[in-house]
């Protein structure tokens, strides 16, 4: 029997406040969501790899202002941009991460350079600008990433001591990171993860987006995960190794252990937010305690889908 190739994205779990969602609006994050999961397939279709399938589907991601990552990253207390991202390839079980990162378009990409061209995991602020410049990266400068929504969002609590994640106004109403895991025809997965964090963060203040085991983690003999949420909460749950941690110890299948950390253990200790799942046969997780997450799939047996709400 031919393997089940298949990948899923996310664009952030939460929904935009009220009135701010217009059919118009929504139908841009669709559009955006079924873009990346097309460019990741496609590359699963053509027979590459489950780590340029998640790469390929980010870097959409990343360029599409809507999302909180690469083009559309929130503001940070100093007025500047700080994103993480990470990618895991659960073949391998390599991993590349990269942390307070300003100027380049495409984080997910570094993260990917990190994994592949040094010889870490996890590279942070002006040490992973140095590598970058090494390989050559081109900086773009700040009116790349100015967006008037973002900046207005900032505004209203700059100078506070209060951080918010992306489009809120009030906490929780929505998370923007992005990611994707994809399984490949090979029965190899990987999973990839891209943020601006939160709006007014400081004090370097770095989410669970770029650490293996909390918001990213493949490894081919469980599953693949990327996380979007309260990422502070989703750290000291350490969420994604925890999914894969209930399918080795305790046989529950990606969906079982995937519902299980959402639904149940994160929320214990206080966390929300949501993840996508992939196991080596191609089988896809994607929940969410939140009342919503921007999410996509498509599977070689199946057709994209492409969702927002429950
Ligand atoms: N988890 C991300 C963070 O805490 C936020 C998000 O999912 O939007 O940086």
């Amino acid at each position: 029997m031919k393997n089940i190739f298949s990948i899923a994205i996310h664009g952030g779990a939460g929904t935009l406040v009220k009135g701010m969602m217009t059919p118009d609006i929504e139908a841009r994050y669709k559009n955006d969501l079924k873009t990346a999961t097309d460019a990741g397939y496609s590359v699963l279709e053509a027979g590459n790899t489950a780590v340029e399938a998640v790469e390929a589907a980010v870097v959409v991601l990343e360029n599409s202002p809507l999302f909180n990552a690469g083009k559309g990253a929130v503001f940070t207390a100093n007025e500047t941009h700080e994103m993480d991202a990470s990618i895991m390839d659960g073949k391998t079980l390599n991993a590349g991460s990269v942390s307070l990162i300003t100027g380049i378009k495409n984080p997910v990409s570094l993260a990917r350079d990190v994994m592949e061209k040094s010889e870490h995991v996890f590279l942070a602020g002006d040490g992973a600008h140095e590598f970058a410049k090494e390989l050559r990266y081109k900086f773009e400068d700040a009116s790349y990433f100015y967006d008037e929504l973002r900046h207005q969002q900032w505004l209203q609590i700059k100078d506070t001591d209060s951080f918010q994640l992306d489009h809120s106004v009030k906490k929780d109403s929505k998370f923007g990171t992005v990611g994707a895991v994809a399984c490949d025809k090979y029965g190899n997965i990987a999973a990839a993860t891209s943020t601006g964090g939160m709006t007014n963060k400081k004090w370097g203040r770095v989410g669970d987006s770029p650490m293996i085991g909390s918001g990213n983690y493949a490894h081919n003999k469980t599953c693949a995960i990327s996380c979007t949420g309260s990422g502070e909460y989703f750290i000291r749950g350490v969420v994604a190794y925890d999914v894969a941690c209930l399918m080795e110890h305790k046989g529950m299948t990606v969906d079982q252990a995937a519902q299980e950390v959402i639904h149940k253990r994160i929320l214990e200790i206080g966390g929300d937010g949501g993840l996508i799942a992939v196991d080596a046969k191609g089988n896809i997780s994607m929940p969410f305690n939140t009342e919503g997450m921007y999410r996509a799939s498509k599977s070689s047996n199946g057709a994209v889908e492409v969702f927002i709400y429950k």
